[in-house]
């Protein structure tokens, strides 16, 4: 499937989903999120699809930043596939209804030898590992690690069962995001 480069969801006033566009639903399946998407997942606030807490407090603070200001953000994360790296700026558009517009837009894709981590159909044990939410790095026992130098480093990537993912988020995210908004508050 020929992928859209760019898809567009929207949120209402209380940040529910109220809006995706035929591109963001391709993606969606070609992700195998649940094909009723739409009947499952609209009138759901944005939060509920982030799993870590401090990725949140940060996209809420961006969001109040982007709605006070009336002007668009930008910013960046990963949204990889097991054989593919696909890595998107999004741009955050206030509406005039207090809601909000999400544009995903694709700047950079790569076909990878698989990662099987990354496969929602392979079979979970009970270890597990966090992945930042945002970038798609590993925590290691020696800090946070690019995917893909982690799974050419780390075992439990070829284990069987394979561990389970807690998502996090990673330093480096962090500060980058931490300073998106700062720079984004000095613009006015
Ligand atoms: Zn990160």
């Amino acid at each position: 499937m020929e992928l859209q480069s760019i898809t567009t969801h929207r949120i209402d006033a209380e940040d529910r989903l109220v809006y995706t566009d035929d591109g963001w639903r391709e993606f969606a399946i070609d992700n195998h999120y649940s094909l009723f998407y739409e009947q499952h997942l609209m009138g759901y606030t944005l939060w509920s699809f982030i799993s870590d807490k401090t990725l949140i407090h940060l996209y809420q603070s961006l969001l109040h930043c982007v709605r006070l200001a009336r002007k668009p953000a930008k910013t960046r994360y990963r949204c990889d596939s097991p054989g593919v790296l696909r890595e998107f700026e999004m741009t955050i558009r206030p509406l005039e209804n207090g809601g909000a517009e999400f544009e995903n837009r694709l700047i950079r894709i790569s076909k990878r030898p698989m990662i099987r981590l990354l496969d929602i159909f392979a079979p979970r044990g009970p270890e597990w590992v966090t992945m930042c939410s945002r970038c798609k790095a590993i925590k290691t026992p020696g800090g946070w690690q690019e995917l893909e130098q982690a799974a050419l480093e780390l075992s439990l990537f070829q284990s069987d069962p394979l561990p389970e993912i807690t998502h996090g988020l990673c330093e480096a995210c962090y500060e980058v995001m931490l300073e998106e908004i700062e720079t984004f508050k000095e613009a006015g």
